[in-house]
């Protein structure tokens, strides 16, 4: 058996990979920890590591697990902007699950617009508390509204099929455009013509807050911004700060830049330790949820799959389709 050690295990991980593993002769040793420089010791023993969104795969993780004889590192998710894959490079192969379900994302970001547009979450607190009162309730049409769609890859793909099926205009931005018809425009004009801008891009050295203070300034007011893609597309605090002057009227946020210390975490019994998160939190047209938009169990089960394959590939000498090569410049923190 090759064994790996699988780091930030939750038990829906456990779930869909004891399903597959024995098929691809595998045993895993599963740690609740996060994989970091600290932590990463802890596979020594083990041929390989499986780590997720939020583990610390740095030069001195990396330089700790081949000190340990780890021979692979197989990210259980598609974005890898964790990894220093300058200092993996001819050292550790890294490999990645590029697909699993667009749609499980698409249709999470689609779920945050329909929410903050119709205000669902407040009705179902309201009528729960037998509140049948629709004060406050007042949304808008998707029907005819214009999406800016920024980064059509796979799950941006999906994302501006379902709001053609809604009747919206689609407009978007990438700077390698798909084949096919779909208005392209730039950046700037995007930005200005969007009444929702989905994020749905890589986060790189040229999309790290590609939502500021000045990008905000040059959208129509009450714009709603969602990001299902990386928290450091957008600069938090001027986030907060269009929201609270009003400029932007609500923002549906899967991923936060400092989400780390906390997302997949139960703190419901302690004082947040992240004011901007909290003052996020507390915003009546702010929703947050905790990096879940890839939790379906069709996404757990292609992603348990895909993840034991390259691993398996790596162990019994095989080509690593999935392998992040670099390019010109590798993605940052
Ligand atoms: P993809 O590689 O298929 O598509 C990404 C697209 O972004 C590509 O078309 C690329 O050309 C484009 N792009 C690159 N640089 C850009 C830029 N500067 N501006 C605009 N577009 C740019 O990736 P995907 O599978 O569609 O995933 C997109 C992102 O979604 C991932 O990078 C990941 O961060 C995120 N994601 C989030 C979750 C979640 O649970 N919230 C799950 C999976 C993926």
């Amino acid at each position: 058996m090759n064994k790996v050690a699988f780091f930030d295990t939750k038990p829906y991980d456990k779930i869909y990979f004891d399903e597959l593993k024995s098929k691809y002769g595998i045993e895993i040793e599963y740690f609740e920890s996060k994989l970091s420089p600290r932590t990463a010791v802890m596979a020594k023993g083990s041929r390989g590591v499986v780590a997720f969104v939020n583990d610390d795969i740095s030069k001195e993780t990396i330089s700790v697990l081949k000190e340990n004889g780890i021979e692979i590192i197989a990210l259980r998710c598609a974005g890898y902007n964790n990894v220093d894959l300058n200092a993996a490079k001819d050292n550790i192969p890294v490999v990645r699950v590029p697909e699993y379900s667009p749609h499980a994302i698409s249709e999470h970001a689609m779920a945050l617009l329909l929410t903050l547009v119709r205000k669902t979450h407040k009705a179902y607190i309201r009528t729960r508390d037998y509140n049948f009162s629709l004060n406050g309730f007042v949304g808008f049409d998707l029907y005819g509204k214009t999406v800016g769609v920024v980064g059509t890859g796979k799950i941006g793909m999906t994302f501006v099929e379902m709001c053609r099926g809604m009747g919206m205009n689609v407009i978007a931005y990438d700077p390698k455009p798909s084949q096919g018809y779909l208005e392209y425009v730039p950046l700037e004009e995007l930005f200005a013509r969007s009444d929702v801008i989905s994020l749905h891009c890589p986060l790189t050295s040229e999309t790290y807050h590609l939502i500021n203070n000045y990008s905000i300034k040059m959208m129509k007011d009450k714009v709603i911004i969602l990001n299902t893609s990386r928290g450091a597309l957008i600069d938090t605090e001027a986030l907060i700060e269009g929201i609270r002057s009003g400029k932007i009227g609500g923002a549906g946020l899967d991923v936060y830049e400092e989400e780390s210390e906390f997302f997949y975490e139960d703190l419901s019994e302690s004082i947040l330790q992240d004011d901007i998160l909290s003052r996020l939190i507390m915003m009546p047209n702010v929703l947050v949820t905790s990096h879940q938009a890839f939790l379906t169990h069709e996404a757990l089960e292609r992603i348990a799959e895909i993840t034991l394959g390259n691993l398996k590939s790596c162990f019994d000498g095989e080509k690593l389709e999935n392998e992040i090569v670099i390019k010109k410049k590798s993605p940052v923190k």
